[in-house]
């Protein structure tokens, strides 16, 4: 039973400010080591309900966060962020049969929810996949469910955590921190919040051992794609892509054939967006 597990940063045990997960900043470092250790619980629990193979993303910004040698040598690391399945590179080699997800955090627009965003904290407002809104969370599970892998978990905040089951179904969670604004949460000490993770991790790969895992989250296809930028110049930049659609001075519409391609074509709106 083969495990991906997609980390991203911003809800990591501890994390409340963008300076804890800059590589620029001092503070970074402290983190990349809870961060390590966040996905170290997840594995530990993923192998404990049964997995056999697990296999690591790490989606954070430059995508160099994960400390490989401090990483459970049982597993392989995706790290580095041109990867061409970025946040969840690994997903297309197929063959999972679930995806844990560890420190995500909630969509852009968020009340009470640390380091809210979608992607691009600066040029994306909201994100749309067949007019349903999604965050990271949803981006991530509709490229998984194009290739059959429901996400079995998420760790972040009660936000991230709550958005996600809506979106996603009955999924196993573990909130390592309560959220108070955009940048404030009462946290968990890391050694409690990774118990929490080991667990939830555990028992969400023996609930897809015993056929009670979610379905794989998966959108209809032609994919619409629809994104609202910041600022009107950034929707000038973006509809120079092909086939992209003007709605209205911030939102752009994209047509993909399936939700692979529709996640290059979000990525590539938000390149080109510029800013
Ligand atoms: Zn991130």
């Amino acid at each position: 039973m083969k495990i991906l597990i997609a980390a991203d940063m911003e809800g990591i045990s501890g994390v409340t400010n963008w300076d804890q997960v800059d590589p620029s900043k001092p503070e970074y470092p402290r983190f990349c080591k809870i961060m390590t250790a966040d996905v170290n619980a997840a594995v530990l629990g993923a192998f404990d309900g049964g997995a056999t193979d697990v296999v690591v993303s790490d989606g954070h910004a430059g995508g160099y966060n994960i400390l490989i040698e401090e990483l459970d040598p049982r597993v392989r690391l995706n790290s580095g962020n041109s990867a061409p399945f970025a946040m969840v590179q690994g997903i297309e080699a197929g063959g999972f049969s679930g995806v844990i997800f560890v420190g995500y955090h909630a969509r852009s627009g968020t009340e009470n929810a640390v380091l809210a965003h979608t992607w691009s904290s600066r040029r994306v407002a909201n994100l749309w996949l067949n007019d349903i809104l999604v965050g990271e969370y949803g981006l991530g599970a509709a490229v998984c469910g194009a290739f059959g892998a429901p996400v079995l978990m998420i760790t972040g905040d009660q936000t991230t955590c709550h958005q996600a089951g809506e979106l996603l179904g009955s999924l196993e969670t573990a909130i390592v921190k309560q959220s108070t604004s955009f940048s404030s949460a009462e946290c968990l000490h890391p050694e409690v919040a990774q118990g929490m993770i080991r667990e939830a991790a555990q028992s969400a790969v023996t609930d897809l051992r015993e056929g009670k895992a979610p379905q794989p989250f998966t959108v209809s296809e032609p994919v619409k794609v629809t994104v609202e930028f910041r600022l009107s110049e950034m929707a000038d930049n973006a509809c120079r892509l092909p086939g992209a659609k003007r709605l209205d001075a911030k939102r752009i519409e994209l047509t993909a054939s399936d939700m692979p391609m529709a996640y290059r074509a979000f990525r590539a709106a938000v390149q080109a967006a510029g800013w």
